[in-house]
């Protein structure tokens, strides 16, 4: 067995159930994605938009090729990189959910663009809860302002919150940063269904990755987030 379908199916008897792996492939070749897929992985994250592109068209090729136009097809791709608006037609009609929605602006625009085309895509608000300033993402006022607003969003489904721990090997400050999204969801629940913004099935959490997938799941993540596990190191 590849390095690859062995650590998908450990990952895969490790995570609950409940719990949704994303197999995140950025930067590594489409043949990983394959071996990955032939393992019984099916949803995938990619955080460049040309590069998600180049991978869907080889996918589509290379079923073609082996006559079997369905093979790859149940792929669900989660984009969860930052994305400029000018981008968003190379990534929207394939994604079936944006993990990384950290702008206003973004928001409006992926809701603008759905009108347009008629799609109502699946999103999570990126809360920034790393000490980094680096990191992209909403503080909780916004995320508040946001998901509390009258004013509606008819093509975007706001699913829940993703965030990213700072980098770091301090187990109690990983657990601190992600407390600080779970807080936030759990503060938001009781009020969901009572805003045009914040639906009934509101509060997926997708927080994790490869250094602290395990300390998230233990935390009640809803969806981890891992490459470097899977498919080793990136070269960039
Ligand atoms: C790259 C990336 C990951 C995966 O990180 P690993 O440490 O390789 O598991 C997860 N989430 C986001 C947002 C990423 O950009």
């Amino acid at each position: 067995m590849s390095d690859v379908a062995d650590a998908i199916k450990k990952l895969h008897k490790e995570l609950p159930p409940e719990v949704t792996l994303v197999a995140v492939s950025k930067f590594h070749p489409v043949q990983a994605v394959m071996e990955a897929y032939q393992a019984g992985q099916r949803v995938f994250g990619e955080s460049r938009p040309q590069e998600l592109l180049s991978k869907i068209q080889a996918l589509g090729e290379s079923a073609a090729s082996t006559g079997n136009q369905e093979l790859y097809s149940d792929i669900r791709w989660h984009f969860i990189g930052h994305l400029q608006t000018n981008k968003l037609k190379m990534v929207l009609p394939y994604v079936s959910m944006v993990e990384s929605v950290d702008s206003l602006h973004l928001l409006q625009s992926i809701d603008r663009w759905g009108s347009e085309n008629g799609k109502v895509t699946d999103i999570l608000l990126e809360y920034h809860i790393a000490s980094e300033e680096t990191k992209q993402g909403f503080g909780a006022d916004q995320i508040r302002e946001i998901l509390l607003s009258d004013i509606q969003y008819s093509h975007v489904r706001i699913c829940g919150l993703m965030g990213m721990a700072t980098f770091t090997d301090n187990e109690s400050a990983i657990r601190s940063d992600f407390s600080r999204l779970v807080a936030l969801r759990d503060a938001l629940l009781p009020q969901s269904g009572n805003y045009p913004n914040l639906p009934d099935n509101f509060g997926l959490l997708s927080f994790g990755m490869t250094h602290d997938y395990r300390i998230a799941v233990s935390m009640g993540a809803d969806i981890v987030r891992i490459g470097t596990l899977i498919f080793g190191e990136r070269s960039y």
